[in-house]
């Protein structure tokens, strides 16, 4: 059990009462994803993406991937409105497009 502070991360899950120990990451995988482990979350680039995108239709995917020194979560990142990949999950350039079309009217 980890003993540092739980991510704040919409996706993590945990309920530790009444000894239970559930920790779990709820972000929607692809097949190739491997096992979650919460070391997982140390490096975790999510909760930066979801706290700093100006994206309003924003759809992650998470691939955990094994390296030689622990696990890393490759993001993948969609706008459900424009179907576009995001190659930085950070920025949309359509949204943007948007907000500054609705800050000239
Ligand atoms: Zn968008």
């Amino acid at each position: 059990m980890s003993t540092k502070p739980p991510p704040n991360c919409r996706y993590y899950y945990e309920d530790f009462h009444r000894g239970r120990e559930v920790s779990e990451c709820r972000l929607p995988k692809s097949r190739d994803s491997a096992h979650w482990e919460r070391s997982v979350c140390d490096t975790c680039r999510v909760p930066e993406i979801l706290r700093e995108t100006n994206c309003a239709h924003l759809a992650l995917e998470g691939t955990i991937r094994k390296k030689r020194f622990g696990e890393r979560m490759e993001i993948f990142s969609v706008c459900t409105k424009h179907m576009v990949q995001l190659a930085d999950g950070r920025t949309c350039a359509q949204c943007q497009a948007e907000q500054d079309a609705l800050l000239d009217e």
